[in-house]
């Protein structure tokens, strides 16, 4: 079989430990035997981050900038201890932090649904995706321990010295205050990243604030959206027979547990924080979960939702077999040569994008799966497999696919 040829190289960024090793047998066992793979490689890999003082990094943002799609292994986010473990000549920020950062983007996760991993949740058919807004509100705080009995205001104080001022509370005892920021600009942009995606995928958009009681804060969100909506996203909805849904927060979460899923749910970045993490481990599992920052402009990098399963790596390295799970890695890949593919206009990578996630989950639904799904699989009929030999399994699938 003639291999697939591609147009546009794909940004490859390279990660650490177990994943990075997961992604070497990708590549050897179902990638480059099927395509003529043109990647741009960037090496995010600890050693290389440091040996560059980060720089790799930002030259693998702007490279998905300059080419629109990248796929990423999952990173090390050095903390005082990896700094030790790898002679770090300093403490890094996140990879994703970064990339984020630069592309202006917004994390979509949905999970990955196959026969015999059951949701808690039996309604719930189709994915759900939650696309977290990254930026401001309590992550960004400011506190104040209130002592005793006084008067606390909110003051701003604009550029030109105008003061807009208003009361919060007459304390007669301790308490606690907090104050917290957002922006129009970023509001904005993760809006835009909402509706490109829901077009993307063809399914409705949800969004929820608590703007009956916030009247101000939320409001702004709520208007925000709307404004976008109405403006530049209204007629590409309809066209796509698609709808932009609007509700309050705990009416949202009513309805997520009685929907039958097929949805992209847009959530404040702490109502993100916390539904992402009910959605994976009612779904099953975050190595059972897609994950890809878009950025306003139409740049996409794939990428698991995991981290680099440092555990299993030292397992490895210890000579031992390891029985870590693939699947979110593969989704990364099968994501980015889909949209290469379809920006492309290669129907061929289409296709194998297809088939290389259909031979993932027909693997995991006859029975052969990693360690992580067998503890929890409602399947009789299991033969779990190290990691591997999860791989190579795909591998005999897709090839009968193709
Ligand atoms: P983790 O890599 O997600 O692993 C936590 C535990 O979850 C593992 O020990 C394992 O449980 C289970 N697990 C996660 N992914 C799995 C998979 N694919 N197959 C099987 N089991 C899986 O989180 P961590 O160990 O806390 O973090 C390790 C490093 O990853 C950190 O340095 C962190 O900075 C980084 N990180 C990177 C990203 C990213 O780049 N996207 C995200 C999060 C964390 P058992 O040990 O019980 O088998
Ligand atoms: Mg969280």
């Amino acid at each position: 079989m003639a291999k697939i040829q591609m147009k546009t190289p794909l940004v490859e960024l390279d990660g650490d430990e177990m994943t990075r090793i997961l992604w070497q047998m990708i590549k050897e066992e179902l990638i480059l035997p099927f395509i003529e793979l043109k990647a741009e490689y960037y090496d995010l890999g600890l050693p290389k981050r440091d040996e560059t003082d980060d720089q790799v990094t930002v030259d693998a943002a702007n490279a998905i900038r300059r080419y629109g799609v990248g796929v990423k292994c999952a990173t090390i986010t050095p903390n005082p201890a990896r700094v030790k473990e790898y002679g770090l000549k300093e403490m890094y920020k996140s990879p994703n932090g970064t990339l984020r950062a630069m592309l202006d983007g917004t994390v979509f996760r949905a999970p990955i649904l196959v026969k015999g991993i059951e949701p808690c949740v039996r309604n719930w058919k189709k994915p759900i995706t939650i696309a977290r807004h990254a930026y401001g509100d309590v992550y960004k705080n400011a506190e104040i321990r209130v002592p005793g009995p006084g008067e606390a205001r909110l003051v701003f104080t604009a550029a030109d010295g105008t003061v807009t001022e208003e009361k919060i509370f007459d304390f007669e005892d301790a308490g606690v205050i907090q104050g917290i920021y957002n922006l129009d600009s970023s509001i904005r942009s993760f809006a835009r990243s909402c509706f490109a995606y829901a077009l993307d995928v063809k399914e409705d958009l949800w969004f929820a604030t608590k703007d009956t009681i916030s009247k101000t804060y939320d409001r702004a969100f709520k208007e925000i959206f709307e404004t976008v909506y109405e403006e530049e996203y209204k007629d590409r909805f309809e066209e796509a027979g698609i709808t932009y849904f609007y509700t309050l927060i705990d009416d949202a979460v009513a309805r997520i547990m009685k929907c039958d899923g097929g949805l992209v749910w847009a959530c404040k970045n702490y109502d993100g924080d916390v539904f992402s993490d009910m959605l994976s481990s009612a779904f099953g599992s975050l190595a059972m979960m897609t994950s890809v920052l878009v950025s306003p402009d139409g740049c996409f990098e794939y990428e698991a939702a995991h981290g680099t399963v440092q555990r299993h790596y030292y397992k490895h390295l210890a000579g031992e077999s390891t029985s870590t799970n693939s699947v979110a890695t593969i989704f990364a890949w099968s994501g980015a040569i889909r949209k290469r593919g379809e920006l492309d206009e290669l129907p061929e990578m289409i296709r194998f994008a297809d088939c290389l996630e259909k031979a993932t989950l027909e693997t995991i639904e006859s029975g052969t799966m990693t360690g992580d799904l067998a503890r929890i699989t409602t399947l009789s009929d299991v033969h779990q497999v190290d990691s591997l030999g999860f791989i190579r399994a795909v591998r005999e699938k897709l090839e009968e696919l193709l």
